[in-house]
C-alpha cells in the first residue's frame, strides 16, 4: 500500500501520486487549489537511523532516501527570549551553526525542500527539473542536484547571482540560467514556466509541490520531536508563504497524531517593507492581493534588503493557500522596515551568537513588534523560524565557489517567446 496519497483541497478528489508521478495540481476543472498529502500512518513514526529529515520519511511524499539532508535544530533561547520577556522562546534554526548541531551548508531552510523534492522524483525520470529562484532556493537545488547528479535547470535574476555560491563543484547536468538587467524573481518564474513546458523538462512547481511543503514541515516536526509539544505562536518571514503553509499543514497532522497536545497555533508572518503585498491584503481581510502596476512593484522590491521575500505572485488566494491558513489560525501579519530588521538581526547576533539571513532578521523584528503590541503572553510557547543564518561560519569552515552561469538571458531575449525558446533549447546537447 502507498504510504501517502494526494487530496485536492477544492474538490476532495484523491490521487495516487506514486502511480501518476509528480502531480502538481488536480486535473479536474475548478478554481486553482493546492493538493495536500494524506499519510497512511496517522501517527508519525520517527526513524532516527535515516539521514536528516528522512527520519520523518513516513510523513514525506518521497520515493527514496538521500544520503544527506540535515534537519532543523530546535534551541531554547535564553538571551533573546530574556530580553523579550519570553520564558519559552524556541529558535527553530535552519542554517549552519555546527557548534549547535546545525549543518545546512547552503545556509537556509530551502535545504529542507530541495532533498524532499529530489527524493520525490520517479527513478525512471530522464527530463531536467526546472526551478525558478530569487537566490536561496537556487543555491539549495544547485547543491542537492549536484551532489545527487540530478539534471536540473536553475533560473535566477542577476540580483540573485551573489547568493549562488557552492561548497561542492556544480555538476555538469545542473545548468544555471541568469536573467540580466532589471529582471526580478517573478521574471525568473515566468522563464522557468515556459522552459518547463518544453519536451525534456518538467517544473518543480514551487508551493504546488507537496514535497516542497512537507519537506519544510520538518520545521514543526523537529519542534514537536524536541519539545514534545506544539507552539502557540509561530513566527516566520514570508515571500511565497510556502514555508508557513507547510508548518500550518503539519500542525493539523500533529494535532491528529494526538501525542503532542491540542494547542491551537497562531501564524505570525512578516514581509519586508516597502514590498508587503500579503500584509496589505490581510490587513484589509481580503483574498485579493493589491493590484499595482508592475513598474511600481519593481521599485518597491528594489528598496527591500530581503529579496527572497519579494515574490509578486505568492499562493495567497489559492484554495488552501496563505489567506486560508491565516484565516484558520486567526493569524497576524507584520510589515518590517529594513532598519528594524537590521537592528533585530544585530541584537540576535549579539545575544545568541550567530548571524542571520536578512529574511530571518525580518522574522526576529516581527517577534519584537508582536511582544511590544502585547500579542504574546510571557509564558506562551513561541517558535521563531530562523529560516537562514550562519553565513560567517560557512565562510569560516568551507571554500565557497561562485556558480558559473551556463546561459545569460537579456531583457530582449526574454521579451520574445520564440527567441527565448531558441536560446533555452541549446542548454543541453540535442540527443
Ligand atoms: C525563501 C526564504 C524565506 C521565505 O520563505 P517562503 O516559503 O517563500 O515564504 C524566508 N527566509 C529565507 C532565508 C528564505 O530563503
Amino acid at each position: 500500500m502507498a504510504h501517502y496519497h494526494l487530496t485536492c483541497l477544492a474538490c476532495g478528489a484523491t490521487h495516487d501520486d506514486l502511480e501518476t508521478g509528480f502531480l502538481l495540481a488536480c486535473p479536474a476543472a475548478h478554481p486553482p487549489a493546492l493538493l495536500r498529502t494524506q499519510y497512511a500512518q496517522a501517527q508519525i513514526a520517527i526513524q532516527p537511523d535515516l539521514p536528516g529529515i528522512f527520519r520523518y520519511a513516513n510523513w514525506l511524499p518521497v520515493r527514496r532516501i538521500l544520503p544527506r539532508a540535515p534537519g532543523p535544530v530546535v534551541l531554547q533561547s535564553t538571551q533573546f527570549g530574556a530580553v523579550l520577556g519570553l520564558q519559552q522562546l524556541y529558535l527553530v534554526f535552519n542554517g549552519y551553526w555546527p557548534e549547535r548541531g546545525a549543518l545546512m551548508t547552503t545556509g537556509t531552510f530551502k535545504e529542507l525542500e530541495a532533498p524532499s523534492v529530489c527524493a520525490r522524483i520517479p527513478a525512471q525520470e530522464r527530463r531536467a527539473l526546472v526551478v525558478a529562484s530569487a537566490g536561496n532556493t537556487g543555491r539549495a537545488f544547485l547543491h542537492i542536484c549536484s551532489a545527487q547528479q540530478i539534471p536540473a535547470v536553475i533560473v535566477v535574476p542577476a540580483v540573485g547571482l551573489p547568493a549562488l555560491w557552492l561548497t561542492i563543484p556544480k555538476a555538469p547536468c545542473v545548468k544555471l540560467v541568469v536573467l540580466t538587467g532589471e529582471a526580478d524573481y517573478s521574471d525568473a518564474i515566468r522563464v522557468g514556466d515556459l522552459l518547463a513546458k518544453q519536451a525534456g523538462f518538467f517544473p518543480e512547481g514551487g508551493a504546488k509541490n507537496v514535497a516542497r511543503r512537507d519537506g519544510m514541515g520538518a520545521v514543526l516536526l523537529s519542534f514537536a520531536e524536541h519539545t514534545g509539544s506544539l507552539p502557540q505562536h509561530y513566527f516566520q518571514a514570508v515571500g511565497s508563504g510556502t514555508g508557513a503553509l507547510a508548518v500550518w499543514e503539519m500542525h493539523a497532522r500533529l494535532l491528529a497524531d494526538g501525542r503532542f497536545g491540542q494547542t491551537p497555533m497562531q501564524l505570525h508572518l512578516a514581509q519586508n517593507a516597502p514590498f508587503t503585498p500579503m500584509v496589505d491584503a490581510w490587513q484589509r481581510h481580503t483574498r485579493d492581493l493589491p493590484t499595482m502596476p508592475e513598474q511600481a512593484q519593481r521599485r518597491l522590491i528594489q528598496q527591500t534588503h530581503a529579496h527572497v521575500l519579494t515574490n509578486r505572485q505568492p499562493p495567497y488566494a489559492i484554495v488552501g493557500g496563505v489567506y486560508d491558513a491565516l484565516t484558520a489560525s486567526r493569524g497576524q501579519m507584520y510589515a518590517v522596515s529594513n532598519d528594524a530588521a537590521q537592528q533585530a538581526g544585530e541584537l540576535f547576533q549579539r545575544l545568541e551568537g550567530c548571524d542571520l539571513d536578512p529574511a530571518a532578521a525580518v522574522a526576529a523584528a516581527a517577534l519584537i513588534q508582536a511582544v511590544q503590541m502585547g500579542r504574546i503572553q510571557p509564558s506562551e510557547r513561541v517558535a521563531l523560524n530562523v529560516t537562514g543564518g550562519g553565513y560567517a561560519l560557512i565562510a569560516r569552515d568551507y571554500r565557497q565557489f561562485a556558480a558559473q552561469p551556463d546561459m545569460t538571458l537579456t531583457a530582449a531575449d526574454v521579451a520574445e517567446e520564440n527567441r527565448l525558446l531558441g536560446r533555452l533549447q541549446t542548454l543541453y546537447p540535442l540527443p
